[in-house]
């Protein structure tokens, strides 16, 4: 997959910030140091676009990508930083509410983990959350190139269970080192734009 065009149109904290040309979007969620500007930058092939914002002190924004003038990829703050505070927490809180619940351009979800653990309660809370809202969820497994091939199959198994995963939804192991699982994250993709 080829992007031509990739750029960063906006860091929104609040509503009034999003994009309001209603173009399809597809969010990108999980914990912090999960992964995920190293997934965002090795889909669209770019170095450097998505910085990892998990520092304290760092404001945490919902970062809306234009991609290809096409859809938007939606990088939301990650979750489960352990030094923030409460108060950052229920900002955080609130404007994933706000996106996730109001959000009608919002066409999937790709939800995060670290293919080499079981989900957390965390990711677990985060992904009831979508299934609440009836929203579309790919389940990515990341770092994947850290388990040996052999035992990846027991992982996928680990998360599905984890997670409880709905009939319907799916889990692809991914790599951002070594691009497993890329193609597959496209054509999941392009199939809810
Ligand atoms: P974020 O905080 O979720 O944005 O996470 P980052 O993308 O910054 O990644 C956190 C750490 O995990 C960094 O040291 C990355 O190099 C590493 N990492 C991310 N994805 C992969 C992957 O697919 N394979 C390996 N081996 N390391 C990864």
């Amino acid at each position: 997959k080829q992007i031509q065009k990739a750029e960063i149109v906006m860091s929104a904290v609040s509503q009034k910030q999003y994009p309001k040309d209603q173009l399809p979007e597809i969010a990108v969620a999980g914990r912090s140091n999960v992964g995920k500007s190293s997934f965002i930058n090795s889909l669209l092939s770019r170095k450097g676009l998505a910085r990892t914002s998990s520092k304290p002190g760092k404001t945490r924004t919902i970062n809306f990508f234009l991609i290809d003038e096409k859809f938007y990829l939606v990088d939301v703050p990650g979750y489960g930083y352990a030094k923030v505070s409460k108060q950052e927490r229920n900002k955080w809180g609130q404007m994933m509410d706000e996106y996730f619940t109001q959000r009608e351009s919002l066409q999937l979800t790709v939800l995060l983990v670290d293919a080499r653990h079981d989900p957390s309660e965390l990711d677990i809370q985060m992904y009831e959350f979508l299934k609440h809202y009836g929203l579309p969820v790919l389940v990515v497994a990341t770092k994947c190139d850290k388990i040996k091939p052999s035992k990846r199959p027991r992982h996928l198994k680990a998360v599905k269970e984890g997670l409880n995963l709905e009939p319907g939804d799916e889990v692809v192991l991914y790599s951002s080192e070594k691009l497993d699982g890329r193609n597959e994250v496209w054509k999941y993709v392009n199939d809810h734009l």
